[in-house]
């Protein structure tokens, strides 16, 4: 059915005037504290709550009722992919995120600085979370060290703090490669496992990367060896332009964010500086809105303080948020829509499979009584249940964007 529906868009979608904005407050979902409330029913979010009164509201299954979801999976139902069908490795979206350029023969593979101890076992998996700028140095180090193997160029490049990314480019590259974090303390790193006959020679050049790297890092304390995870090539993932007929960007300031949306086909707008700045992220949206038709705008934090179990932040952020509402609603978007990539409750300090709240607000809107936007508010709100895939039709919908089916 999925499939079916993305070709369906590609036929009936139009391009328009219109704009579609869509706001993702990550992990926003979340279960009641002792006093009875969620962050969201918490928090004083006049703004919010006066939008909510004129729009539909609903609860989304980020990928199927059960399932807690990572933020990748979350994000591509969203965007209107079936996460189920459409898979991005954890090396592509690092690469992408720091702006690597990605051919389709190449694989990627997202490292971590670690530290071992003399026997060689790990002792500390992200190596006190090293500095962002001593990993800078070190990725140095190990690119003047290792610059190709067998044939295959190698290039590594720092993330924030302990990660890293590196990257393969070469032929006859599988990116069937097992993990060589064993994602435990007191175990040795693994060794590299081609998983199918395709990658044996990228198996066999990875063995010899991390030969090589824990030679140079050998004197170096607490980063003295690297674990690399989550090998893939680029996925194929028809873009937003191609079914939509959009002119899509994001305002995100994390990797993976930033990775994801490129896959799909989005231009990425430049944030000066790094972490969670809602001003800045505000002045891009605000310099850049009329150029583009779809505009994704991630909040990251409000999953952080979840993981965290940080009640009372995860409050305060949403608050910040509806702050700032009133700008994103000066600029009169044709689509607003407000909800989630998955739940983060802060009882459970993790992603979790409760379903999302969503906010859409648009021109034509059945009668919906929701007063707030809250988990408890959305159990009556006209726009019922569903899968996060099935937004992104509704939003293209209510945007006019979309011609009738047949005749
Ligand atoms: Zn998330």
């Amino acid at each position: 059915m999925d499939t079916m529906i993305l070709e369906i868009m590609k036929e009936i979608s139009v391009k328009t005037e219109s704009r579609i904005v869509l706001i993702v407050l990550d992990g926003i979902g979340d279960l009641p504290n002792e006093g009875g409330k969620t962050p969201l029913e918490a928090a004083t979010t006049p703004n919010l709550d006066r939008l909510a009164m004129n729009s539909a509201l609903g609860l989304l299954d980020p990928i199927y009722p059960g399932i807690t979801p990572g933020s990748g999976p979350g994000h591509l139902g969203l965007f209107g992919y079936n996460p189920l069908r459409y898979w991005i490795g954890r090396g592509v979206l690092s690469a992408l995120g720091i702006g690597l350029e990605m051919g389709p023969n190449d694989v990627a593979a997202r490292g971590n600085f670690c530290t071992i101890d003399e026997s060689g076992k790990v002792v500390d998996r992200r190596a006190g979370r090293i500095p962002t700028e001593l990993n800078a140095k070190l990725c140095e180090k190990i690119s003047s060290a290792v610059k190709e193997i067998d044939g295959v160029k190698v290039v590594v490049r720092p993330e924030e703090e302990h990660r890293f990314v590196l990257l393969l480019s070469g032929q006859d590259l599988g990116p069937h490669v097992s993990d060589t974090d064993p994602q435990k303390t007191g175990l040795e790193p693994l060794a590299p496992q081609a998983l199918d006959k395709d990658s044996e020679k990228t198996a066999k050049v990875v063995a010899k990367f991390v030969d090589i790297v824990k030679e140079v890092l050998k004197d170096e304390h607490p980063a003295n060896m690297v674990l690399l995870r989550g090998f893939d090539k680029l996925p194929h993932i028809p873009s937003l332009q191609e079914l939509y007929k959009l002119t899509p960007c994001a305002i995100a300031s994390y990797p993976m964010y930033k990775g994801i949306s490129r896959v799909v086909g989005m231009e990425v707008l430049k944030l000066e500086g790094h972490g969670e700045l809602l001003e800045e992220k505000m002045t891009l949206f605000e310099e850049n809105y009329d150029k583009y038709d779809y505009i994704f705008f991630h909040i990251k934090k409000t999953d952080s303080y979840g993981e965290d179990g940080n009640f009372d932040s995860k409050v305060h952020q949403i608050e910040a948020f509806d702050a700032v509402l009133p700008r994103i609603l000066a600029k009169k978007p044709d689509v607003l829509v407000i909800t989630g990539d998955h739940s983060t409750p802060c009882v459970l300090k993790s992603h979790s499979w409760h379903p999302v709240p969503v906010l859409l607000s648009a021109k034509y809107l059945r009668y919906d009584p929701c007063e707030r936007f809250t988990e408890r508010e959305a159990l009556k709100g006209s726009l019922g249940r569903m899968y996060s895939m099935q937004l992104m039709p509704l939003m293209m919908a209510h945007a006019g964007k979309l011609k009738k089916y047949g005749a």
